[in-house]
């Protein structure tokens, strides 16, 4: 029975995204796991969490018994769910998960039930300082048999414009959320007129607008038939989801910032939401998700992972394992790489057609290359996009 030897975090930024990769070792030669603990903002309080806590916890377990060891790490500080842990315990559960493949031979799709389709449609993302330039980005995308397409003028919450700030006011990202919200109404009417009806839209509030506000955009947006509106809410206002839902039909995508399962426990089971997608590693991996996959598949709620560069390629291995297999997939986010990080991540999932496949090799298929990874050293910095204010100068959510 393989035992686990050595736990370690590797922390890389190939393309400027602090990216941390766990490392299981075991008493097999050869025989290893990588895992995605990727919180690209707090990397070194998790490199202490699996370097200074998990390691001694984890040294001579039983590489087997994912179930268990996952509670144990859960349990152990007494406090849980919060990010940095959680995503500490995801490196270690993504990599025993890669480490059961290898042994068994199988991808990890495999060893979750199986394939539910060859291959796993995405979406990817459209921004564009005018209308224009967002047109041709999407006919790019159009050429590359890519159907479904996020878009936003501006990024989020929009250009903002003639401000009127008061003087002293604090630095930020300075937006104006009823200018954005008027913006994205003119954006969709637009992007509809001129392609029709053969693409499918989306968008993301980022949380950027008031519950009233969120609502009416909601409904604004009806007509054109969104395939979701992502985020319309700040997590903390969640239950205003009942007032949206019983408004529009506009499709709600909902959950990259969820820690604990209060948080989707009633969006879920109230029907509040049509597409789940937490960040992986932030509800602690893959043994959590796949059990929020089939919870959210009782109550006719898709999956739709979250999927940007603050996933590192294992953490994206992962989400394109389990959407393979999940029955409710509804589609994956997918940020593209270069080829720098091809190099540094053989066996990154691949795009075809608007389809992401996973290579066939056991376990998750992907591996690190850690002497190229040492030459893109992760920086420790004061993240600045978070620090999003209003018109009159007020800090608002990110
Ligand atoms: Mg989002």
């Amino acid at each position: 029975m393989p035992i686990i030897t050595n736990v370690r975090t590797i922390l890389t930024a190939p393309e400027g995204i602090n990216l941390i990769v766990v490392k299981v070792e075991t008493d097999q030669e050869g025989l290893y796991g990588l895992g995605c603990a990727t919180f690209a903002y707090r990397e070194q309080a998790v490199k202490s969490v699996v370097d200074d806590y998990l390691k001694p916890l984890l040294l001579n377990k039983d590489v087997h018994k994912i179930e268990d060891l996952w509670h144990l790490m859960h349990y152990n500080a007494y406090w849980r769910n919060g990010g940095i842990t959680n995503n500490a315990i995801s490196g270690v559960d993504m990599a025993l998960w890669d480490i059961k493949g290898k042994i068994a031979g199988l991808p990890v799709y495999d060893l979750l039930g199986g394939k539910s389709r060859e291959a796993v449609p995405i979406y990817q993302h459209v921004n564009g300082k005018t209308l224009d330039e967002i047109v041709t980005k999407i006919e790019t995308l159009q050429k590359q048999n890519v159907k479904h397409v996020r878009i936003q003028w501006g990024l989020y919450g929009g250009i903002a414009q003639n401000l009127n700030t008061p003087p002293n006011s604090q630095d930020g990202v300075y937006g104006d959320p009823k200018q954005y919200m008027n913006d994205t109404i003119k954006m969709f009417d637009h992007i509809r007129s001129h392609f029709g009806d053969g693409i499918e839209l989306i968008h993301d509030i980022h949380e950027r607008l008031t519950p009233s506000d969120a609502i009416y955009l909601a409904k604004q947006l009806e007509k054109y038939r969104l395939f979701y509106l992502e985020d319309p809410l700040p997590i903390e206002q969640g239950a205003w989801l009942r007032q949206l839902r019983a408004q529009t039909s506009t499709p709600i995508a909902f959950g990259e910032l969820f820690n604990n399962p209060h948080e989707w426990h009633y969006l879920l089971t109230e029907r509040l939401i049509d597409f789940i997608r937490v960040h992986i590693s932030q509800i602690g991996g893959l043994t959590p998700a796949k059990k929020l996959a089939v919870f959210a598949e009782q109550f006719g709620i898709r999956t739709a992972w979250h999927g940007p560069g603050d996933v590192s390629p294992v953490g994206h291995a992962a989400n394109v394992h389990l959407s393979l297999h999940s029955h409710n997939l509804g589609i994956l986010e997918w940020c593209g790489f270069s080829e720098v990080m091809r190099k540094v991540f053989p066996g990154l999932p691949t795009v075809k057609n608007g389809y992401l496949y996973a290579n066939n090799k056991p376990g998750l298929g992907i591996d690190i290359d850690e002497d190229l990874a040492k030459k893109y050293p992760a920086k420790t910095s004061v993240t600045k996009w978070t620090q999003t204010r209003l018109p009159d100068g007020t800090l608002s959510t990110p």
